[in-house]
Formats: structure tokens, C-alpha cells, sequence
């Protein structure tokens, strides 16, 4: 490691990784990515991997879009697979309105020219061998779609940059942000006091970003907020490899398959916001309330029960919880601070920065970079709630509102 560079990049997740590869790949300079763990090892290791292509918000579209490019880019020059499971999607309608949300999507999937079709309830059914099809109003099958182990993704972007030149430096924390005192960036102080000077830095830190930005007076609107998922005990017959995953907005649900079990997402009323201050380093020692997960599948699975009728007796293998960075309107975080020149911040995900990583990284680089955005940066402007606390409960519980009641893929 050098004690000078082009640029810094902290957090070697999705966000920090894509951004790092977006930015190589614009043969951007000198630049070190860091984190305070491994790669790949947080938020990005627990996610449920769904790269849902058709969204009712076109940038986000075109943002998922990139992803995918990514991944074809990143395999060509790696000369390796990143593993993609083209599984397909079904979003399923029972009700009036969630009629409406489909329509809406196969508008959108036509707009942007992504294969979809509706399915009748047998073709549901030889699809998903697990669903009672007689609960099935209508059913939008998108073959494309896919999803992707999110540690793989993430490593794959790591490892395209370092080829591209990155240096990439894990186990290694930031105390702070360092700048000037008219308030440029100079670069980041790591825990043992050491300063690596960069004219730009990227704050990609994930939920710990807003404790990065707090020194500096700068309240990023997002908070931490408990997302999760079930997995059945295996039942390959019922559970095939590489069915198609579902989306069933009545049920505020989700599923994927996974080698055999079944992946359930289900979304609760009221969503778990964390305080950043009581985040631990890793999140293997973060206390989630995991324990509230029966609690949790008592409330959501009666919605499910409809689709999946033996949800009551099913065997649950096991149970994942992680955060999510939610931000009051679900839009993600990316751009710059007019009172911190060089200051850059990727983060926000909004439970999508598998899906959508690619093209946040994109738009975070052509901003660095000063090149024309792929997307409007103004839905995703920093500063866009003025000035907020995240530091607030009320500030929390607004963020965790976004996702309460999720319905979406
Ligand atoms: C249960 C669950 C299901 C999900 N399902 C999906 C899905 O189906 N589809 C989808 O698109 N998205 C999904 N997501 C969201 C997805 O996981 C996130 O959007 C993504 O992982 C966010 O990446 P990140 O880089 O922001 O965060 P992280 O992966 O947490 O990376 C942040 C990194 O910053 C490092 N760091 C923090 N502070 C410092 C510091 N001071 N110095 C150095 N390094 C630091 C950390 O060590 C960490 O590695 C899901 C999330 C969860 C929890």
C-alpha cells in the first residue's frame, strides 16, 4: 500500500466493489479500495440475490440493465463464470390491486423490451410444483430473469478491478475521513493513525457510512433496517433447482429456489430500523432480534398460506437476517457534497444493491468522473430530505417505514 493515490474507496461490498470497477474501467487512475473485512463479507454475503429486471422506476431499470452487462463484461475478462441462474420470474396478482402492479411492470417490461408473458394456472403450476395455481389470478412469467450468489457478484467486481489495476487492501479499517480546512477531501486516517492521502474518496461503507460521515457534519438519510428470509427443509421434488422465483405482492412475499429448499421472503408491518451507533464491525456479532422471526412468520404467513397451504407445517432449515440501507423515498444514495470537494458517497441500497449495484457504480463513477450520468443523479441526490439526523429515532423509524409492507421483488 502506498501512502498516496487518485482515489479511495471504502467498503469492499456490492456498492464499494462496483464502483471500483466502473471506475477502473475508466481507467480512472490510482486507486485502493478498503475495508475493514473481507470482501464480500457483510451485507453482500447475506442477500437473497434476486436481480429482478422490470421495475415501475425506469432509471432503476437501466440500472439493473447494467448489472447484467457488468456480469457478461466481468466474465469475458476474467475468463470465468460468475454463476448466474437464468431461473425466470413470475409475479403473481390476486387481487384488484396488485392486478394494477402487474400491469404496470408488463408496461414497463415492454417499454424496455424485456420477454414477458402471461401464464395460465397449469403452466404455473408445472412451473412451481410447490404453489396451490387455483389462488393464482394472473401470472407474469419474465424468463429472463435470474438470480446470482451475491458474494460471487461482489468478488467478481473485486477481482475485475484488481485486474483493471485497483489495489485492493482488506482488514484494514478507516478511523475517519480526512480533509482540509476549507473543507476538501485529503484522504482517510485508518484506525492504527496511518493518513493515505487521495484527492477523492468514496464513502461506500454500507451501514456503517453514516458513522464516517458524522465527524464531518454530514447526515446520510438512510438507517440500517432488519431484512430476512426463511429456508425450507430440502424437497427437491417439490423444490426443483432453478424454478422460476416468485413474487406474490398480496402476500408481501418473495421465493427463490435454493438447491432444493425453498427461499421464503416475507415482509412484516413493521420493519426493525437499527441505530448505525450500535452496529458492530462484523455482522456476525450484530445482534439482529432474530428471535422475533416466529413471531414475524405468524404475522406474514397466513398472506403466504393461500400459494404455499402447508406454510403452517413446513420445516424451516434455517433463518437469515441482515441489514438493509433504507432511505425514506426507497431510492438509493449516490453523488457528491458541495462543502466537501472530492467527497463521494454510493450507498442506500434500498434492499436492491444486488439487483442494481452495477449501475449505481456506474453513475457514482461517471459522477467522479464528470462524465455525462447514464440516469437522472437527481433522484438519488445526498441532499435531497435537506438536512437530516440519522442519529434520530424518528429519522430511523422513517426509513424503516419505506420497507415495512414491502410488496415488490
Ligand atoms: C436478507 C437480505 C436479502 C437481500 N436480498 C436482496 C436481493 O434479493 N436483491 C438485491 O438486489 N439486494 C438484496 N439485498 C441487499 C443487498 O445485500 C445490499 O444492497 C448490498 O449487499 C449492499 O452492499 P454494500 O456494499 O452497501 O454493503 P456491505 O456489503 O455491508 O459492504 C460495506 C462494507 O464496508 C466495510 N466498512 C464499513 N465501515 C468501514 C470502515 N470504517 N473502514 C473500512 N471498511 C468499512 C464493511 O466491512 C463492509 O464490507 C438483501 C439484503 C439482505 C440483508
Amino acid at each position: 500500500m502506498k501512502n498516496q493515490y487518485d482515489m479511495i474507496i471504502v467498503g469492499g461490498g456490492l456498492l464499494g466493489c462496483a464502483t471500483a470497477y466502473q471506475l477502473a474501467k475508466r481507467r480512472a487512475g490510482n486507486i485502493l479500495l478498503l475495508d475493514g473485512n473481507d470482501i464480500a463479507s457483510q451485507a453482500s454475503a447475506r442477500a437473497a440475490c434476486l436481480l429482478t429486471r422490470a421495475r415501475t422506476k425506469p432509471a432503476l431499470m437501466e440500472m439493473v440493465q447494467e448489472t447484467y452487462d457488468c456480469i457478461e463484461e466481468m466474465e469475458a475478462l476474467l475468463g470465468e463464470s460468475l454463476g448466474l441462474q437464468q431461473c425466470g420470474s413470475i409475479t403473481i396478482a390476486s387481487s384488484e390491486a396488485s392486478l394494477r402492479e402487474v400491469e404496470a411492470l408488463e408496461q414497463a417490461a415492454n417499454r424496455f423490451g424485456i420477454a414477458n408473458e402471461r401464464i395460465g394456472q397449469e403452466r404455473v403450476r408445472e412451473l412451481l410444483p410447490w404453489i396451490n395455481e387455483e389462488a393464482v389470478q394472473v401470472a407474469l412469467y419474465m424468463p429472463t430473469d435470474a438470480f446470482i450468489d451475491s458474494a460471487l457478484l461482489c468478488s467478481g467486481y473485486a477481482k475485475a478491478a484488481q485486474k483493471l489495476g485497483v489495489e485492493l487492501k482488506t482488514n484494514t479499517k478507516v478511523r475517519e475521513i480526512a480533509v482540509t480546512a476549507d473543507g476538501a477531501v485529503e484522504g482517510v486516517i485508518l484506525c492504527d493513525g496511518t493518513k493515505i492521502q487521495a484527492p477523492v474518496v468514496v464513502n461506500a461503507a454500507g451501514s456503517w457510512a453514516n458513522l464516517l460521515m458524522r465527524p464531518l457534519g454530514i447526515g446520510l438519510p438512510f438507517t440500517p433496517v432488519r431484512s430476512h428470509f426463511w429456508i425450507s427443509d430440502p424437497d427437491a421434488e417439490r423444490f426443483p433447482a432453478n424454478h422460476p422465483f416468485t413474487v406474490i405482492p398480496d402476500a408481501r412475499a418473495f421465493t427463490r429456489s435454493d438447491v432444493g429448499s425453498l427461499i421464503i421472503g416475507l415482509r412484516e408491518s413493521e420493519c426493525q430500523p437499527f441505530d448505525p451507533q450500535t452496529l458492530t464491525d462484523k455482522l456476525e456479532d450484530f445482534d439482529f432480534r432474530a428471535e422475533a422471526k416466529w413471531k414475524i412468520l405468524d404475522e406474514c404467513a397466513p398472506l403466504l398460506k393461500p400459494y404455499l397451504r402447508d406454510i403452517d407445517t413446513l420445516g424451516i432449515a434455517h433463518y437469515m437476517a441482515g441489514p438493509s440501507c433504507y432511505v425514506p423515498d426507497a431510492k438509493f444514495i449516490i453523488g457528491g457534497f458541495k462543502q466537501h470537494r472530492g467527497l463521494f458517497t454510493v450507498t442506500g441500497c434500498c434492499g436492491g444493491g444486488v439487483a442494481a449495484g452495477g449501475g449505481m457504480g456506474r453513475l457514482a463513477a461517471e459522477m467522479i468522473l464528470g462524465e455525462t450520468p447514464f440516469v437522472d443523479p437527481a433522484l438519488f441526490a445526498p441532499d435531497r430530505f435537506g438536512e437530516v439526523d440519522p442519529f434520530t429515532v424518528e429519522f430511523q423509524k422513517r426509513c424503516a417505514d419505506a420497507r415495512s409492507n414491502k410488496k415488490g421483488g
